[in-house]
């Protein structure tokens, strides 16, 4: 029986967008993979009438106009994952500003409206960008997802439920991805090369044991996850790996979820699950 309400979220870029390794030119158009991939996600979740949450790139977005409108048109929710795909350590304040607010103009007009949340490129908001936060909050977001409770890439004592944020122009969600708890720190169970790479049965377990405890998951996908027969930027060994290896079953590892538990959007899940939650932060 699937009672508990879980949320699978889409980092909508396309398999160049790597941190770190991105290309410096344009790529050109014939080498875009995006379409397809969001394709094969949307016509999954149609499949099983479950609506997710999409952060789009603003930057594919612009130039991908039938992306964002088929997201919406099958009535999944449109957020942000910024502009650029920098890393907002990188990013001055008010270039992170500039980067919402191009996102959020391409968003309104090809979505209708305005993204509720933001997702950053690598969970790339920690203690080095206190100010991203209040950003958001004065800028009318409702929840974020940029903080991992991983070793390395986040902060691994960070938290492993959602939570709420008090910033100067108001309070915010949290959404932390999935990870699972080991002796060796948290494992990366919910999204990107940990999904892809731990057996189902303990991504499973995982989402069973935080729905037990009246938490929701957070799963998260990109389209390259979907795509085996993509192109790969050429990458240190390690890099490779956490970017494309071991992807040939992603979707079939995505409906075993979609088969077991309940999804939603994060919207949903700000609105219904948390609501009487107390501030952690
Ligand atoms: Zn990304």
């Amino acid at each position: 029986m699937k009672l508990f309400r879980n949320a699978l979220t889409i980092d909508v870029e396309d398999w160049y967008h790597v941190c770190g390794y991105e290309p410096g030119h344009a790529v050109p158009e014939s080498r875009w993979r995006i379409c397809d991939a969001v394709e094969r996600i949307l016509l999954l979740l149609d499949e099983y009438k479950v609506q997710a949450t999409f952060f789009v790139l603003g930057s594919v977005a612009a130039r991908q106009p039938d992306v964002v409108k088929r997201i919406a048109a099958g009535g999944h929710e449109v957020a942000s994952h910024g502009w650029s795909h920098s890393l907002i350590h990188e990013l001055t304040p008010e270039q992170f500003r500039d980067e919402l607010a191009r996102t959020e103009a391409v968003i309104k007009e090809q979505a209708g409206y305005l993204p509720a949340g933001f997702r950053a490129p690598q969970w790339s908001v920690s203690d080095r960008t206190p100010w991203v936060h209040d950003i958001l909050a004065e800028r009318g977001y409702c929840y974020d997802s940029s903080l991992s409770p991983l070793p390395f890439i986040g902060d691994r004592r960070g938290s492993r439920v959602p939570y709420r944020i008090r910033a100067a122009a108001g309070t915010l969600f949290e959404f932390p991805p999935l990870v699972t708890p080991t002796w060796f720190g948290n494992m990366p169970t919910g999204g990107g090369w940990g999904f892809r790479f731990f057996p189902p049965a303990l991504i499973e377990f995982s989402v069973r044991q935080l729905n037990a405890s009246g938490q929701p998951a957070v799963l998260y996908l990109h389209p390259r996850d979907v795509d085996p027969d993509g192109p790969r930027l050429r990458l240190p060994p390690l890099k490779r790996f956490a970017a494309y290896g071991t992807r040939n079953d992603a979707l079939p590892r995505v409906r075993r979820l979609l088969d077991r538990f309940r999804f939603t959007t994060l919207k949903e899940l700000a609105a219904d699950v948390l609501l009487h939650s107390d501030p952690v932060v």
